[in-house]
């Protein structure tokens, strides 16, 4: 079986590795956004990529989720003593070395596609991780400070701002001109399902469908598409989603996100048991629903999540 999985950061990586478990013997393409990305200290910073190779890889810092277990953060500190910033964003000394080895790479004139695969030769995360696109996307982020509106970068916006403020739009800069990364199309075109994981639907999933081609793709690949609510009981899970759904004008309810990404994208949608009641209204959407366990509190918890995923895909076929 062929398995296509749209991944931000966390949720996505998270998701993936019960995935893995529910598939052991399926061949996984991981599309990943790269609209997360920034330059800091001269070095380009794939966040999400990130994520997604250490959890599988075996090298993320579990309690936090993101970046290095058994992290220093000696460089930082070194950089702070001679006032360079930002001290906003925490890189420790492991993943500085990903991020020096994957700049020389790009320097070197490789594409962001062969960089990732090179790094994962190291990393062994056991899917196929792909960029959405080699060129350069950047989300940034409309907010008003001291009454004056300014676009800041996503990161900014997430990481220095908390996003305590509202988001009046999000706006993937560049992904207008972008192309699909090599592979991208070739995987969706030859999946035999597709999945949202309960990844960001804004900044994740929507910076991804944004990319030219990708959308189109999944819509036209005649295979199920399902996704897992990324909003349990009204809210966020984890993080802010809230705040970016809101500055696209979806409420933050599971609903209201499956209506956001459509029958014409979403054949099948998984909302938590809490959500029931909102499996009537996604229904009457066009789009197939269940209410299932949907926390990802332990390995076997997101193996059973990933196995209900691949159960509802049945279930959409056999339609
Ligand atoms: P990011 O790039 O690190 O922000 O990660 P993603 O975009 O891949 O995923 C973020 C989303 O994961 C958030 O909106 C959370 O609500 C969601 N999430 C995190 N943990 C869980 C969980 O256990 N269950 C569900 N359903 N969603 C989760
Ligand atoms: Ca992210």
């Amino acid at each position: 079986m062929r398995i296509v999985v749209l991944a931000g950061g966390i949720g996505g990586a998270r998701f993936l590795r019960g995935l893995k478990q529910a598939a052991p013997d399926a061949d996984v393409t991981v599309i990943g956004n790269t609209g997360d990305d920034i330059h800091l200290f001269g070095l380009k910073v794939c966040p999400d990529l990130d994520t997604v190779m250490y959890t599988l890889g075996g090298g993320i810092n579990e309690e936090q989720g993101w970046g290095r277990a058994d992290e220093t953060f000696h460089l930082k500190e070194e950089l702070a003593a001679y006032g360079v910033g930002p001290e906003w964003f925490g890189l420790g000394d492991r993943d500085f070395a990903t991020h020096i080895v994957r700049t020389q790479m790009l320097s070197a004139g490789y594409p962001l596609s062969a960089v990732t695969e090179a790094l994962c030769d190291r990393w062994k995360p056991g899917v196929r991780l792909i960029p959405m696109s080699d060129d350069r996307v950047e989300t940034h982020v409309a907010v008003e400070v001291d009454g004056e509106r300014k676009a800041i970068h996503f990161q900014e916006y997430w990481v220095r701002l908390r996003a305590s403020v509202d988001a009046h739009a999000v706006v993937p800069v560049g992904a207008d001109q972008a192309k699909p990364a090599p592979g991208v199309l070739e995987a969706i075109a030859e999946a035999d399902v597709v999945i949202f994981p309960p990844s960001n639907p804004v900044v994740s999933v929507g910076t991804i469908l944004a990319v030219p081609g990708i959308r189109e793709a999944i819509a036209d690949a005649g295979v199920p598409v399902v996704g897992l609510s990324p909003i349990v009981g009204d809210a966020p899970v984890r993080g802010m989603a809230d705040k970016v759904l809101a500055a696209v004008g979806v409420e933050s309810t599971a609903a209201a996100v499956a209506e956001h990404y459509g029958s014409g994208l979403l054949d099948g949608w998984l909302v938590d048991t809490v959500d029931a009641s909102a499996v009537e209204r996604v229904a009457a959407a066009g789009i197939q629903c269940r209410a299932v366990p949907l926390m990802m509190t332990d390995l076997d918890a997101t193996t059973e999540m990933a196995r209900q995923a691949l159960t509802l895909a049945e279930e959409v076929r056999d339609a």
